[in-house]
Formats: C-alpha cells, structure tokens, sequence
C-alpha cells in the first residue's frame, strides 16, 4: 500500500499549524514548529501572497495530511460525502473522523495516526471482535473497536495509552474502556465536535471547480 515517506515535521511548517504526526514529541518542545514556525525550502520565509486557488488548495492538503490519507483515496471519500445526505464538508469530516486507522487513535490506542495505521496493517487490531486490517474501514456507530488477544497487540496499545495519560482525552463521541482496550463509537460525531484546524468549505470549493 503507498504511503508518505518523506520527512513529516515538514508538512506543518508547510501548512503553517501543528498537525500532531509524531505522537508525543508534538507535546513537548522538541516540536519542530515550535521552533521554527517558517515555510520549509530556502525561499520559505518570503513566498507572496496566496492566491484564492492557493489558499483552498493548502486547506485540502493540510486535512489530507492531519489524517495521512492520499490523493486518490481522498478524492474518492469526498465523491462518496458529495452524495451523501447533509453538508458535503460535514460528511467528508465525519467520514475521515470515522475511519478505523482514526478511531484507533482517537482511543488512545496509538500515539499518532501513522501508528495507528501500522496496527490496523498489522493486524493488531479487532472491530465487533473480528480481526480488521485494513486502516480505511468505516466504523458505524455502535461499533466497537478492541484489541486482538495477542500479546504485542495489548503491549502496544497499553504503552501508547501509557505515554498519551494525561496529553490527550478521547472525543465524547467515543467511549473508551482503557482496561478492557474498547472504544465504542456512540455516535457518528457533528461538525462541533470535530477539532482540526480546517476550513473544509474551501476544500468543498477546490474540488466543485
Ligand atoms: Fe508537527 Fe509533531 Fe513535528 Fe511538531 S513534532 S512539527 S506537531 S509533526
């Protein structure tokens, strides 16, 4: 499955907002846009001014990489939300927001998405109590998200849940049982409770050119 190798701090000093890829590092002052909040590349700090196409574009980007999804995929998620029932860019948060890769590390279970995917890839991860291995899988509510019962899976997840302890509290719209390794989705989570620093309608007007 492709995937995003290159340097990942990059994108948040591109995007200009913290983008929390690196787990717990994001938290402390070892973050590189703590200290240097600049645009990457030698002529980063003096780039002019954004154009209105520049400005949705980088809206796209930025919420692409908040939930590490590429091109293709995204631009099939945001076909899917345009004929869905509701406000497109509410259905294509909401759908990113349920993700299985998403939920796992909105649980806690992992400390950053990427890490997040690499469990569902490898198969550590159970939904309704099956094994799921594939990270884009929609979880519905009522769905229940768990551990596989295998050692290194609950070594993992413990530990992640260990090292986020008191950095991150889930969403409301997820129930979280740390000892039993459950993440329950109450419900399919609004617009308000959806905390990325995005403005979707821009990326609603990329993709309606
Ligand atoms: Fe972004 Fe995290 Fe890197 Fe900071 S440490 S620049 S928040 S990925």
């Amino acid at each position: 499955m492709a995937k995003y190798t290159g340097p990942v701090c990059r994108m948040c000093r591109r995007e200009g907002v913290k983008l929390f890829l690196k787990g717990t590092r994001c938290y402390t002052p070892k973050c590189a846009f703590e200290r240097r909040d600049t645009p990457p590349g030698q002529h980063g700090r003096v780039r002019g001014k954004q154009s209105e196409y520049g400005a949705q574009l980088r809206e796209k980007q930025k919420l692409r990489r908040i939930y590490g999804v590429l091109e293709r995929q995204f631009a099939l998620m945001y076909e899917r939300a345009v004929r869905t029932k509701g406000i497109t860019g509410d259905k294509l948060l909401a759908m990113l927001e349920t993700r299985l890769d998403n939920i796992v590390y909105r649980a806690g279970f992992a400390t950053s998405h990427a890490m997040a995917r690499q469990m569902v890839n490898h198969g550590l991860v159970t939904l309704n109590g099956k094994k799921a291995s594939i990270p884009s899988m929609s979880v519905k509510p009522g769905a229940v998200v768990g551990c596989r019962d295998k050692d290194n899976a609950r070594n993992k997840i413990k530990a992640a849940l260990a090292e986020f302890s008191d950095a991150y509290v889930p969403p409301e719209w997820l129930q979280v049982d740390k000892d039993q390794i459950k993440a329950t989705l109450l419900r399919m989570p609004e617009r308000a409770d959806i905390k990325v620093p995005v403005n979707e309608s821009l990326v609603v007007e990329l993709y309606s050119k």
